[in-house]
């Protein structure tokens, strides 16, 4: 089973992929100010409330895609993130999914029995270009963590991962383009040869979602935001070696749910 679980909620754009940010999208479409981090009270417990027959209401063996509307790492929550980290703890019988812009953050607020990492929490950084592949993967790599990812999203351009492949510490590259109006050109291209770049050095691969447009073949397509995850899908290019963290070629951990709806102006 997938859930999302989004603890706090809103940001603060940070590099070049934040552009079109789909929380500041659709808290704006709201007249909400993204840029207000809050605690999400309401959720805040979820992955350890329990039901009437005290069972966890999340199963045990869920994946959860942690923060979600927010950057786990973001400043303001650093009075929230401890509490947190503890629920991540008690439920070492789940996987918790983060993805990040702020890597340079985790390892001031790293929990006190992190040791060399829990082992149900598996972190990304988003590479979007060139230049935050250089920034935000060498830091993750230099970090205490069990799992380490990469999400090429939104892929704004060629990505040459392969000084970052060949240490063995990356366990997945996952690739998606960008989404509505004004999105960004996602060039297939530029998917197929990071691809490649995994295949070489037998990371898993995961083309997650096409973006709202994508060129291929010299044609461009523009593809309805609730057929990204599936033409994605449809290309049928990921690359995943056997017994290697399955939970995490689910596509739907990727998918922002929040975003779906989002009303079109
Ligand atoms: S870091 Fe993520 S959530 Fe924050 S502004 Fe950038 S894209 Fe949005």
């Amino acid at each position: 089973m997938r859930y999302n679980w989004n603890p706090w909620h809103g940001c603060h754009k940070k590099s070049a992929g934040c552009l079109h940010c789909y929380v500041f999208a659709i808290d704006g479409v709201y007249e909400k100010d993204a840029s207000q981090v809050h605690l999400v009270k309401t959720k805040f417990e979820m992955p350890i409330k329990r039901n009437r027959q005290h069972q966890w209401v999340i199963p045990s063996g869920s994946s959860i895609a942690t923060c979600f509307t927010s950057d786990f790492f973001v400043e303001e929550a650093d009075v929230w993130r401890p509490k947190a980290w503890e629920m991540m703890a008690i439920r070492n019988d789940c996987l918790f999914f983060i993805i990040t812009k702020r890597p340079e953050r985790i390892a001031n607020t790293l929990p006190d029995n992190w040791n060399d990492g829990y082992d149900n929490v598996f972190i990304n950084v988003t590479a979007e270009n060139q230049a935050m592949a250089d920034e935000r993967i060498p830091i993750l790599l230099n970090l205490p963590l069990k799992m380490r990812g990469i999400a090429v999203a939104p892929i704004l351009e060629a990505v040459d991962l392969r000084s970052y492949l060949k240490t063995g510490n990356i366990q997945a590259v996952s690739v998606g383009g960008e989404s509505y109006r004004n999105a960004r050109i996602t060039r297939y291209e530029e998917v197929l040869d990071i691809r490649q770049q995994c295949m070489d050095y037998q990371v898993n691969f995961t083309f997650h979602q096409t973006g709202s447009k994508l060129l291929k073949d010299g044609k461009l397509y523009h593809i309805p935001h609730h057929c990204e995850y599936e033409q994605a899908r449809k290309a049928d290019i990921d690359f995943l070696q056997p017994k290697v963290w399955h939970h995490i070629a689910e596509r739907d951990l990727w998918s922002d749910d929040d975003a779906t709806n989002i009303p079109k102006k």
